[in-house]
């Protein structure tokens, strides 16, 4: 059986020195405003991971920001986790597509690191993991350098001598 789970990540950026997306930190003259390490890549993936299973709560729910234990952390920390969730509910993570909106840096030179960041965290084949950035033409709060969000879909399959 086949199934898919959608999720989507938005912080505010602010004059800092850089910030992660999937894992890269990528220069910049702004920074993510975040309880975390504000990766807004690795927050929708974990949620697209926890769409794919079923699971009872959102990142929000299992990783709460009022949290001093995720003060700065690494969002590795809670794409793993989901994905143990995933792995222990009989479910199979097959692929994921990612879609990065940001006005600036240009990502292309950063997309290919991103998406090898990705393959090797998520144990995928190189064919198995999209990546792609946009912008929004210099329109609205992306636009204006004040965000940065991110859309992941997750396939994944389950084998029903697992499941039911
Ligand atoms: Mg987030």
């Amino acid at each position: 059986m086949t199934k898919t789970g959608i999720g989507f990540d938005f912080h505010k950026l602010e004059k800092g020195n850089g910030f992660k997306l999937g894992g890269v930190f990528i220069p910049s003259e702004y920074k993510t405003i975040a309880h975390s390490d504000g990766d807004v890549v690795l927050h929708a993936l974990t949620d697209a991971i926890f769409g794919l299973c079923g699971s009872s709560g959102d990142i929000g729910d299992h990783f709460p920001a009022s949290d001093p234990k995720y003060k700065d952390i690494d969002s590795t920390y809670f794409a793993t986790e989901a994905l143990k969730e995933l792995q222990t509910k009989g479910y199979r993570l097959t692929s994921i597509d990612v879609v990065i909106v940001l006005q600036r840096p240009n990502l292309s030179v950063w997309k290919k690191e991103i998406k090898e960041n990705l393959r090797r965290l998520l144990n995928l084949t190189s064919d198995d993991v999209g990546v792609k950035a946009k912008t929004t033409e210099e329109t609205g709060v992306i636009g204006r350098q004040e965000g940065v969000c991110a859309f992941v879909v997750a396939t994944g399959e389950t084998s029903d001598i697992y499941k039911r």
